[in-house]
């Protein structure tokens, strides 16, 4: 695998492959899972080169310490993506993808970038943006992989890709969330819980599954208030220390309060913390 920390030298390399192969690309922020390893098989089955990054992006922490408390962890996402085939690995530092007087840009993204994690994370989406944005300029993918897992930042990248007409050049590839065999969703958070919290943390997943059924099993109206009231509670009492939202979108990520028709495609999202971690999950209906 080709290892690249300068732009330049990625381009170079990049420019002096075949014009005519496919590119595939998964940005990470590193601490690298099966979750992570399942979109870059996807590229290289689908590519006739990947591109993997591994920026830890910190203008998209709303919290110093989260950044901090960050895992770092490159020489075993070395050896992983190697073990897997991908041809090539792009670690940049703060200062090469955001050099001095360097502008961040302003999306126009409208209310998703307000809502659920937008409300607990502010900033967040923009510099999700403002990274993916950049890091597409540099690589000029074809092919996007990103992960359902975190639904919302899909939507918002999608978005982002219209508003700047990149969505021209690259499309984007949903993977669906890969879970361990509890079904808990990998998550480079979950290496700092315990073991009795990763136990517990199964319990997201559980309730995200309860409240889709009884959605599916409803004959009238579901009040879907009363259902977030429900399910928060029940995740409190599997024990997480608190529930920042358990919530209803439809396809354009407007937020639901009743359903009437269960044939509506709708996604429920949650996010709650345990042991300090804060996990986000989601189950699509
Ligand atoms: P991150 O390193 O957390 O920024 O994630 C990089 C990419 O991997 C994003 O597109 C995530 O949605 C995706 N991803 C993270 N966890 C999983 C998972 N369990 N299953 C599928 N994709 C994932």
């Amino acid at each position: 695998m080709k290892i690249f920390e300068q732009i330049d030298l990625l381009k170079a390399y990049l420019n002096e492959q075949n014009q005519n192969k496919s590119v595939g690309f998964v940005p990470t922020m590193g601490a690298l899972h099966e979750g992570h390893l399942a979109l870059v098989e996807k590229s290289i089955q689908e590519n006739d080169l990947t591109v993997c990054s591994i920026f830890v992006n910190k203008i998209q922490f709303t919290f110093e310490e989260d950044f901090a408390k960050y895992p770092r962890t490159l020489e075993e996402d070395i050896q992983l993506l190697e073990s897997i085939g991908c041809n090539c690995l792009f670690v940049p530092n703060q200062d090469s993808i955001y050099p001095e007087g360097y502008t961040l840009k302003a999306y126009n993204l409208g209310d998703i970038e307000y809502v659920l994690e937008g409300l607990y994370r502010p900033g967040h989406f923009q510099g999700v943006c403002n990274v993916v944005h950049r890091l597409l300029d540099i690589v000029q993918p074809h092919q996007l992989y990103l992960g359902l897992k975190d639904y919302q930042q899909c939507k918002v990248i999608e978005k982002m890709t219209h508003l700047t007409s990149l969505d021209k050049r690259v499309a984007i590839k949903f993977c669906e969330t890969i879970r361990n065999e509890d079904g808990l969703a990998l998550s480079s958070r979950n290496k700092r819980l315990s073991m009795n919290g990763l136990n517990k943390a199964t319990a997201l997943i559980k309730i995200l599954t309860k409240a889709k059924e009884r959605i599916l099993a409803a004959e009238n109206d579901v009040d879907l208030t009363l259902l977030s009231q429900e399910s928060t509670q029940n995740i409190l009492e599997n024990g997480f220390d608190s529930v920042d939202y358990f919530a209803f979108v439809n396809e354009n990520f407007e937020l639901i309060q009743t359903i009437s028709n269960n044939n509506q495609p709708l996604t429920i999202l949650t996010a709650a913390t345990i042991e300090g971690v804060r996990l986000i999950d989601n189950i699509k209906i």
